[in-house]
């Protein structure tokens, strides 16, 4: 599932969270506000970092040696 960046319009407070495709625009977790817009700029969470890191071990394990 891809993971997208948001960015409140009330307190500018950004956050990530997984969506599915067609789930509506989620509610800023600080201040609850339902006005927030999705990042369209890359990035990487933790998460996935770790999950890219897991895969590139599956198919290149030398390079973790
Ligand atoms: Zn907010």
């Amino acid at each position: 599932m891809p993971i997208y960046e948001y960015e409140c319009l009330s307190c500018k407070h950004r956050f990530e969270k997984v969506m599915k495709v067609g789930d509506p625009a989620p509610p800023c977790p600080v201040c609850g506000a339902t006005q927030t817009k999705k990042m369209v700029t890359p990035f990487r969470t933790n998460a996935w970092a770790n999950f890219l890191d897991t895969m590139e071990k599956r198919v290149s394990p030398e390079k973790f040696k």
